[in-house]
């Protein structure tokens, strides 16, 4: 990795972030949750199986594709739209008390921010206020699933297209980071500096050779970038 975060920080238009394990790190508790949950969201929207079945085909989908849902669309023609209401609204906020960032740490950072997720809108807005960050992200700098048509990060260049057409920046001068190797993909095949945060994982740079920049977790990365604009 022969790259200068200092100097791509500098000339930067755009911190596009991920949300979801960005900006806080997934519990042994919440990911048991998530599971369960997305189950039970396929049952909510007319999956013909039963719990354990629903547990093992989103399990399935998900480590696959990126998305619990995808099976379920393939299996059963249910709409994804749907499925994601569902499940967030059977999502419990509880699970996760803060985020690892704070606003000051932020707002320190001069270059613009937005989030491109892939939950809906709803979810990431609640998180966000219960995280103190509401007033970080206007609703234009927010880009949640349904804003990309359900398009995944993972399987196309189209979700980090939308939002480079929608803010009017250049995929070069745009930095993206993300807890989820494989998202970065399309990101670095668009020409966009890439940061994985590992959150305590184990990463091989062989096998990823796609990914610029690798640090522990979000606070780690801004301080970086906070300490290269002063
Ligand atoms: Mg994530």
């Amino acid at each position: 990795m022969n790259k200068n975060i200092t100097n791509i920080a500098k000339k930067a238009n755009l911190l596009l972030l991920d949300f979801d394990g960005t900006f806080y790190k997934f519990t042994e508790e919440f990911e048991k949750h998530c599971h369960e949950v997305a189950a039970r969201a396929a049952l909510l929207i007319g999956a013909p199986l039963t719990m354990e079945e629903a547990m093992d085909l989103t399990a399935q989908s998900y480590f696959t594709y990126g998305s619990s849902y995808v099976l379920l669309e393939k299996n059963y023609g249910l709409r994804v739209e749907d499925w994601m209401d569902a499940y967030h609204k059977e999502l419990d906020h509880s699970f996760i008390e803060a985020s690892q960032v704070t606003a000051d740490q932020l707002h320190a950072c001069q270059i613009p921010l937005a989030l491109l997720s892939h939950s809906v809108r709803l979810w990431i807005q609640g998180m966000l206020k219960k995280f103190g960050l509401r007033d970080v992200f206007p609703d234009e700098r927010i880009f949640a699933i349904e804003d990309v048509k359900y398009r995944l990060k993972l399987h196309s260049e189209d979700p980090y297209r939308h939002v480079l057409d929608r803010l009017g920046v250049e995929a070069t001068k745009t930095i993206v980071v993300e807890d989820t190797v494989r998202n970065l993909k399309p990101a670095k095949t668009l020409g966009m500096t890439t940061v994985l945060v590992t959150q305590g994982r184990s990463f091989s740079h062989a096998k990823h050779s796609y990914v610029d920049f690798v640090f522990a977790d979000l606070p780690m990365f801004l301080k970086a970038i906070i300490k290269t604009e002063q």
